[in-house]
């Protein structure tokens, strides 16, 4: 059986940093699950179609060709042939797939290829319904939390590194309505299940969040299970 563990939590908690390292560690498939939903939003966008219209959305999913691969632990997502990893990472995608993260037309076909990518691989995979949803047998499953300052200022500091112009008010201002967005929604929303180990990042540093991962993985896989 393949192993999994799942991370979710809201949006800035360091989800990906910290999956991407344990995943490396343990030699497993990395899979970031809200990069799929940024990249329906990105081809909403592209296509001039309303990220709120369900309508449109579900006719465009017949057409949505989205591929991903893993080279050295580093994932790579492709919309139709063309590898949009940096392009989905601007503010107006990131409001983009939180508007369209609400539909099950777009949720049960990213799950679907979730599932299919976890069948027969190792993987950490990070996102908002993991545990909930996607993966409820998981080895192990973490609920990772920082207080919403320190996820807004570590967003902030990212995406200037970027070379991105942006307002810490306006990065948490996003924030806390994606994170709205995300826990209120009827299908799938972000929820601490009660088989998940809660981790709050606020005053932790990634090595440490990554360490007490790894402990748990050792000594506490299967908990889900048992
Ligand atoms: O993780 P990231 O911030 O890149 O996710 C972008 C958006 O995709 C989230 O705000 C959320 O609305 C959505 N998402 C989701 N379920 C997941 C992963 C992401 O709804 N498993």
């Amino acid at each position: 059986m393949p192993r999994s563990i799942a991370i979710d939590g809201p949006a800035g908690a360091g989800k990906s940093t910290i999956a991407k390292k344990v995943s490396a560690r343990l030699e497993f498939i990395y899979l970031d699950t809200g990069a799929m939903y940024r990249t329906v939003a990105l081809k909403a966008i592209k296509s001039e179609i309303d990220t709120n219209n369900q309508q449109e959305l579900a006719l465009m999913m017949d057409n949505l060709n989205i591929t991903i691969s893993h080279d050295n632990n580093l994932q790579k997502i492709y919309l139709d042939g063309v590898d949009v990893s940096e392009a989905i990472r601007t503010a107006e995608v990131s409001v983009g797939a939180s508007n369209v993260a609400v539909f099950p037309e777009v949720r049960l076909k990213m799950v679907e290829l979730q599932r299919r990518i976890a069948a027969d691989k190792d993987v950490v995979m990070d996102g908002r319904d993991i545990g909930s949803y996607v993966l409820p047998n998981a080895d192990l499953k973490i609920f990772l939390t920082a207080s919403v300052e320190e996820r807004a200022r570590r967003r902030y500091e990212e995406l200037i590194q970027k070379g991105q112009t942006v307002s810490l008010e306006q990065v948490r201002d996003e924030m806390l309505f994606r994170d709205n967005n995300d826990s209120s929604r009827a299908f799938a929303p972000l929820k601490k299940v009660p088989d998940a180990i809660e981790i709050d990042s606020t005053k932790l540093c990634i090595d440490e969040v990554v360490d007490k991962i790894l402990y748990f993985y050792e000594n506490y896989s299967n908990i889900s299970k048992s």
